[in-house]
């Protein structure tokens, strides 16, 4: 071949290798060079560096290793109880080892007598030691001697590759060679002074350690300086973007505090506002006027008291000789701010106008000429809004209600309604814990709001099974009797949506007859219904014609019924926490006490009763993002499937929360220090974007 081979080289060109071997790499590993297969790391280790004896064993070793000889096996149990038990004794005890697959596999291979090693994770029940699904090697007493104990790095590996030989063996195999040949090629990506600072060893060596680790301390270092350099590199672009997106757009400055938004705040706010508001609009005040576009993150439970704060941000533009729009979600959701917006503000006060897709032809003309000649203040609209004809005088602010339901794209579209992209106050009540957030929205400001107003009562959570329903019935006449209206939703979910879609039918039939004409009307709502049918029975309920509302989890965003109380959930171990969550926010929005109770069948998994008890619980939004985060891991929690913390090897944002703010601070600092990156100390990182030319192309946006 000739050529030298480096870290670019395809990896078919691995010795070993070869296009057959090489092809099924890329489609199962996604691995093309060399690099990429450096880059694949074990996802644990074996410790060869010693035999454990039965008598050591405990339930809180991880995978440890053991010489034994099989005593007896037999395959116990009926069906998915059925599983082969085999008995191994060394000169200190006797063990179990228990398979529930494969099991004429290992009855096969398996017999009294026959002396093995054993690896695999030892547990512990009623003081008996077992491990299941070990692995298994014959003992060949001549080998024992040969090679060095050491560390074994074990690779996943997939039933294809395994069949060509590329099991977690055969990886290792190439690893050996990858770091004995290109390995040093390796660059460096963390500036020296950072890495003396943090006390972490080079990437070369890091690489050959986490394959190869000589000792568990040095493995420990490893991880350390990988992990750092994940979290680093992350924050790095979402920071760099943040600052690229500072210098190249200016923001309209909103210099005064003035007549509207002192107006409104002296004799039309109707209550005091948090500490916690107060804050936030601290926050955007300073953002408006610094003279660069704000892109701010506010975060707060349902009910914290969003919409006050985006008003009145709306207000400083206005203020300020800016119009503002707000855009939300859905139309039934732009109406009821439009609503709850006029509630505040009274008829006079400023022009405000709504627009959605229902919204007739020539209302729109008149409201595009209001736009343009600025008349019109606020626009409040859903889609609608970032339709091409809608142009405006002099955008200044647009806020976004709940933000997951619009991508980057949509943002984009808004930034360029006007000349100086507008400030941006994108709003979300589905809480994300801290870290999350640093990672998801890292390029933006972020606000909480972290305290509910005064007097709102919490939300009274209880948990009853289902041989209790008559409690639950009873109690929903009850409060239907006082003039309280009830939610009752049952889940919806693609997998299983014909099942659904019967007990939904089964259910509403229990209920109608449960609650009868004429002294009971029901509201039904569920995705089958055609968007006019179902705004049709929304508004029933939202006016109070209908005491119970049955709905699938399309009522999760947003509707907002002060008289609704009860919020019932049916089969509720089969939501998510954060889904749980924003349903329950659907009711504690009047001055009653509220109540949400979760019906659930008796048999809970050990993850179902987690999230129901931690429902009962609490209300804190972020207490329970901070659950769902452990239970589920990031890639499951919403917003999360397009943002870069799901390519995370190493790091972990649930135990690596210290870590990333400390990362995060250190590359603050650094942009801080030098936000051209020009240094001679962080040349690797200027590099570091010239090669990979991260980030969002802003040519492109603006
Ligand atoms: P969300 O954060 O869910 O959007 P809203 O802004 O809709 O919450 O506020 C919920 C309710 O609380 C509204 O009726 C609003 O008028 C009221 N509210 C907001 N702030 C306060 C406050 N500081 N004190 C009392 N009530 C408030
Ligand atoms: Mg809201």
């Amino acid at each position: 071949m000739g050529a030298e081979l480096n870290l670019q080289t395809p990896i078919e060109y691995l010795k070993g290798v070869g296009l057959h071997k090489a092809d099924l790499l890329k489609k199962e590993l996604s691995i093309f060079t060399f690099q990429d297969l450096l880059l694949y790391y074990p996802f644990r280790y074996i410790d060869r560096t010693r035999f454990y004896k039965i008598q050591e064993l405990n339930g809180d070793l991880p995978t440890i290793q053991v010489i034994g000889r099989v005593l007896a096996k037999e395959i116990i149990g009926e069906k998915q109880a059925r599983r082969l038990v085999v008995q191994l004794k060394d000169e200190t005890g006797v063990m179990e080892l228990v398979w529930f697959r494969s099991l004429s596999w290992i009855d096969r291979i398996v017999h009294a007598g026959l002396v093995v090693i054993v690896f695999g994770k030892p547990n512990e029940f009623n003081g008996k030691i077992s491990i299941s699904h070990p692995e298994l090697e014959v003992y060949n007493p001549a080998l024992k001697k040969s090679g060095n104990p050491t560390l074994q790095p074990v690779y996943n590996s997939t039933e294809k590759l395994k069949q060509c030989h590329l099991d977690s063996k055969g990886i290792q195999k190439l690893q050996e060679i990858l770091v004995d040949t290109v390995s040093n090629q390796l660059s460096e990506t963390i500036p020296d002074y950072i890495r003396q600072k943090h006390v972490l060893i080079g990437k070369i060596q890091a690489i050959r350690e986490i394959h190869f680790p000589a000792t568990m301390q040095s493995l420990d270092q490893a991880i350390k300086r990988l992990k750092f350099e994940e979290l680093f590199l992350i924050q790095l672009r979402l920071l760099h973007t943040k600052r690229l997106r500072t210098d190249k757009f200016k923001g309209a400055i909103f210099a005064k505090v003035g007549d509207k938004f002192n107006a409104f705040y002296a004799t039309k706010l109707p209550f005091d506002l948090t500490n916690a508001q107060k804050r936030v609009l601290k926050e955007i005040r300073m953002d408006t006027q610094r003279g660069v576009q704000m892109n701010r993150l506010l975060q707060g439970d349902v009910g914290s008291g969003k919409t006050v704060v985006a008003l009145m941000t709306m207000l400083l533009a206005v203020d300020n000789g800016y119009q503002a729009c707000i855009m939300a979600p859905t139309s039934i959701l732009a109406n009821q701010h439009l609503k709850s917006i006029q509630h505040l503000i009274g008829d006079d006060f400023i022009n405000i106008a709504l627009l959605t897709g229902a919204t007739p032809k020539k209302e729109r003309r008149k409201l595009h000429e209001a736009l343009l000649d600025g008349s019109l203040h606020i626009l409040i609209g859903t889609h609608a809004l970032i339709e091409d004809p809608v142009q405006f005088h002099n955008l200044g602010l647009a806020v976004i209600d709940e933000q997951h339901r619009f991508g980057v794209e949509q943002r984009g579209k808004l930034w360029r309604k006007n000349k100086i992209p507008p400030h941006m106050l994108v709003m979300t009540a589905t809480p994300i814990p801290r870290t999350l957030a640093m990672t998801l929205y890292g390029d933006l400001d972020i606000s909480v709001i972290d305290e509910l107003p005064a007097g709102r009562k919490p939300i009274k959570t209880i948990h009853l099974y289902e041989n209790q329903r008559l409690r639950m019935l009873g109690f929903m006449r009850q409060e239907i009797a006082k003039g309280r209206q009830v939610y009752l939703v049952y889940p919806l979910i693609k997998e299983s949506e014909k099942l659904d879609l019967l007990y939904l039918e089964a259910g509403i039939e229990d209920i109608s007859a449960a609650f009868p004409l004429p002294d009971y009307k029901i509201s039904i709502v569920h995705g089958k219904l055609n968007p006019a049918d179902k705004e049709f029975e929304m508004q029933r309920f939202v006016k109070g014609e209908t005491q119970i509302m049955v709905a699938t989890t399309v009522i999760e965003v947003g509707v907002n019924v002060p008289n609704a109380s009860v919020m019932v959930i049916e089969n509720a171990e089969r939501f998510g926490l954060s889904q749980l969550h924003q349903l329950r926010g659907r009711v504690g929005r009047g001055a009653e006490q509220s109540y949400c109770i979760l019906m659930s069948t008796n048999k809970l998994s050990a993850d179902g009763r987690i999230r129901l008890n931690t429902m009962v619980r609490t209300n804190d939004g972020f207490e329970i993002s901070e659950t769902d985060l452990k239970l589920r891991g990031p890639g499951n929690l919403e917003g999360t499937q397009q943002s870069g913390v799901l390519d995370l090897k190493l790091a972990d944002l649930v135990h690596d929360q210290e870590l990333l703010q400390t990362v995060r601070n250190e590359v603050i600092d650094l942009f801080d220090q030098d936000p051209e990156l020009g240094a001679e100390q962080n040349k690797i990182l200027k590099e570091f974007f010239q090669d990979s030319n991260p980030g969002i192309h802003y040519n492109k946006i603006s």
